[in-house]
């Protein structure tokens, strides 16, 4: 049985049209024989909005909350009404639209009183999204003559009590597919479930973090051994680097698993990095596809890319950090100093990206935050301090760097008129990164592009596209 996972994000379900478009889609599979199951996120900018009016109810501010969630009710009131066409389907619909809202505002009206929101009533109150339009979707996909069957994500993605990042718990999801969705492929349906939502094992309401439906969509794709987990998004796939600075970047035919998740962490913002576990353990295929481009090949993630002729595949750039540098005085010399600055970080609960040490300074990076100033008040108590804003990281990465001599040399000519702040190579094989100052980022992206993919490798990029365009 060839099984694909087809999971569609916000903007491939934003409204009727879109919701046709995909259901294009997925009848596009079933034709060629596919079984799919077809995971969807809320509608574009729908979880969002619950989180205003979750945290709007929290704030005592009942009426605001109510009245985004009456917004939202009637968008969804009016895509069922523009999707469905039989009355008697589109009346039930109707109903249940009426009674997940009902049920919403009963949780805001509570909130409203008690006046703290904690993240088990968070979770529960953003599940609605994917709820809503999974069912919606559902029922769109039957009228459409696919058999659609809504299946509730939370009795399939089962997790720990982590409220809004849950662990998966692999077995039993492996069992609740084989229980809720399986039985439905083998009767030739179409089950749809909504990403992102799960529930613990008492049956209480979770979810895997924000942008987690594609992690169910390879969690979905490796409990029922799919052929292929399909990410449908409204971009053609990964790119060389962001069209908007470089016109002429080409789409990557093909990638590593290893290269598609360290483009993950440096903000290309196609996948969710836990997306590629459950796919690369069963080594499953995942495929980034562009729903308003559905003809077009989008890109392929494969445990072991072919060879490729230029040491990179995409440049990826994280702006809007902040570096800070340490420079010690009193602690010169003294074993535990990377502990104790580490621990103020661990104190503040900041990420750091980026460490770089000399014998008497460490620099480090981080997203900018409101918890700097505190974090310096910290750091100054064991040295010197000093923080910069508008930082880029600008980062490289290719599976093909690896073993080649001469790489660093051709990155820093080709960008030898830019003030580069800090490097990081070797933390990891396939990366090599460096900060400069956000207002160089065009610059330095555009000359690097020039340099690397002038001459592109047909096999692995998409070169016909290119040359229809420039
Ligand atoms: N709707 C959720 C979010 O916006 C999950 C997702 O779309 O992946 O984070
Ligand atoms: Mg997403």
């Amino acid at each position: 049985m060839s099984l694909v996972v087809m999971k569609f994000g916000g903007t491939s379900v934003e409204d009727a049209t879109a919701i046709a478009r995909t259901a294009g889609i997925v009848a596009g599979r079933v034709a060629q024989g596919k079984k799919p199951v077809v995971v969807v996120s809320a509608m574009s900018k729908v979880t969002d909005q619950l989180l205003a009016c979750a945290a709007a109810a929290s704030r005592g501010d009942r009426t605001g909350a109510l009245a985004i969630s009456q917004r939202l009710r009637c968008r969804y009131r009016d895509t069922a009404a523009a999707l469905l066409k039989d009355h008697k389907r589109l009346a039930a619909l109707q109903t249940s639209i009426e009674h997940e809202f009902d049920a919403l505002d009963e949780v805001l009206r509570g909130l409203a009183v008690i006046l703290e929101l904690t993240p088990r009533i968070s979770d529960l109150i953003v599940s609605y999204g994917e709820r809503l339009s999974s069912y919606m979707i559902a029922q769109a996909f039957d009228e459409m003559g696919m058999h659609g069957v809504h299946v509730d994500a939370r009795e399939v993605i089962i997790t720990d009590s982590q409220y809004q990042k849950a662990i998966p718990l692999d077995d039993l999801i492996e069992e609740r597919c084989a229980l809720h969705i399986k039985p439905h492929l083998d009767a030739g349906s179409v089950p749809v479930m909504g990403g992102f939502i799960g529930s613990n094992e008492a049956g209480i309401t979770t979810t895997l973090g924000r942008g987690g439906s594609d992690f169910t969509g390879a969690l979905i794709g490796g409990a029922l051994h799919a052929e292929a987990i399909e990410i449908w998004t409204d971009v053609n796939g990964i790119m060389t680097t962001d069209p908007r600075i470089c016109p002429d970047a080409l789409r990557v035919r093909v990638v590593s698993f290893e290269e598609a998740a360290e483009l993950a962490y440096f903000g290309a913002k196609v996948l969710h990095p836990a997306t590629i576990l459950p796919a690369v353990r069963r080594n499953i295929p995942v495929l980034v596809l562009n729903s308003r481009n559905p003809t077009n090949e989008g890109t392929r993630i494969i445990s072991l890319a072919p060879h490729c002729k230029s040491p990179f595949k995409c440049i990826a750039v994280k702006k809007k950090l902040t570096i800070i540098d340490v420079v010690a005085s009193r602690m010169l010399m003294t074993h535990g100093y990377l502990k104790a600055i580490f621990d103020i970080f661990d104190k503040h609960q900041c990420p750091v990206d980026m460490v770089s040490t000399s014998e008497v300074s460490v620099s480090l990076t981080v997203d900018s935050n409101d918890k700097l100033p505190a974090i310096a008040a910290d750091l100054g108590k064991l040295a010197d301090v000093k923080y910069e804003g508008q930082k880029a990281l600008v980062c490289m990465v290719g599976e093909d760097i690896r073993g080649q001599m001469g790489i660093s040399a051709q990155v820093f000519t080709a960008i030898k008129h830019i003030n580069v702040r800090m490097i990081s190579q070797g933390a990891s094989e396939i990366n090599m990164s460096f900060m400069i100052e956000e207002s160089d980022v065009e610059e330095a992206v555009k000359s690097l592009h020039a340099h690397f993919f002038r001459d592109p490798d047909p096999e692995i990029f998409d070169v016909e596209a290119r040359a229809a365009t420039v």
